[in-house]
């Protein structure tokens, strides 16, 4: 079956031609600042479709269904894309009804992070993982999970919002209104803004601003990565923090969950061994040792693929 895949994200949306095999035979992206408005959104999806067929060989009448991945919080039973973070102006938006009217096609939609675990369960390395989460580990955190084959979805749709678990009740305030969050600590846009606050405000000396370019507001948690490896105090310092509240939010999962493995998304595909290395060496604090020994933990398999397979993998999900 042939699927157009649309990938909205923060900063691009992604659109692909491929099936449900998972092999992508076109591609075409933009960028979000392209589109001043929602109005503008779909118009702009018609175009980079129309690239990605005509790189696919293919007309828009060779395709079967349209599958997106798009950020939560969402409702796929209305179709609904509520008030994603990063998304500015979008606030529940019927971004399946739009795509029906545009393309004239039947079009399924879940969250990006349950369509990255989507994407692990059909085209994944550890596919035939019994109990498998995702956890996107980008910008911000989001988690899928698929247990015994089949993915949780929850009552209304927000199952797996594991980037907002609380970690310390007393922590700092999230935006989506508690407090603490898993994602506050580990989400790399989160964890950038933090220390671009203290680096600032407390006239910090580190090697990050270096890896910055000179410039504190361009710090990013790559900037941290980047300042970590070459042995910055400072960087260290916070990236120890990092593992260690990754490990609190795993070792949690793990415990609830007692998953064959857990998959991280970009910052382990980026990271490696360099995150996943201490990781698992904190775990141990969090959770017993049967789960925890039962419990592979590694980076996506499918790297940066991913995007594009977890649009195709929602249209094979709902086939
Ligand atoms: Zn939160």
């Amino acid at each position: 079956m042939n699927i157009l895949g649309i990938d909205i994200g923060g900063t691009k949306t992604s659109v692909c031609v491929g099936n449900t095999d998972g092999d992508v035979r076109g591609h075409s992206r933009f960028d979000m600042l392209d589109v001043p408005s929602v109005d503008d959104y779909m118009p702009r999806v018609v175009q980079a479709a129309q690239l990605a067929l005509d790189q696919a060989g293919l007309s828009m009448g060779a395709i079967e269904r349209i599958g997106i991945s798009a950020p939560g919080p969402l409702s796929v039973a209305r179709g609904i894309i509520m008030q994603p973070a990063n998304n500015p102006g979008w606030v529940d938006v019927p971004i399946v009804a739009l795509a029906e009217a545009a393309f004239d096609r039947p079009v399924v939609m879940n969250n990006d992070a349950n369509a990255g675990a989507l994407a692990e369960k059909y085209f994944g390395r550890h596919r035939d993982a019994a109990v498998l989460v995702f956890l996107t580990n980008s910008t911000g955190m989001g988690g899928g999970i698929i247990n015994n084959g089949e993915l949780v979805q929850g009552v209304t749709d927000m199952a797996g919002e594991l980037g907002h678990y609380c970690l310390d009740a007393e922590g700092p305030d999230c935006p989506c209104g508690l407090h603490g969050c898993f994602e506050l600590y580990v989400g790399g846009r989160a964890v950038a803004e933090r220390l671009k606050a203290r680096i600032r405000d407390e006239r910090i000396e580190t090697a990050m601003i270096d890896h910055a370019g000179g410039d504190i507001d361009k710090i990013t948690l790559q900037t941290v990565t980047a300042a970590a490896r070459a042995g910055d105090t400072f960087a260290l310092s916070e990236w120890e923090a990092y593992t260690e509240h990754m490990a609190h939010g795993i070792g949690n999962i793990i415990q609830m969950l007692n998953p064959a493995v857990i998959l991280l998304g970009t910052v382990a595909v980026n990271e490696g061994e360099f995150l996943l290395g201490p990781v698992r060496e904190k775990l141990a604090r969090y959770t017993w040792k049967w789960p925890r020994e039962a419990c592979v933990v590694e980076a996506s398999s499918l790297g940066a693929r991913i995007g594009d397979l977890a649009t195709l993998a929602v249209a094979r999900h709902t086939a």
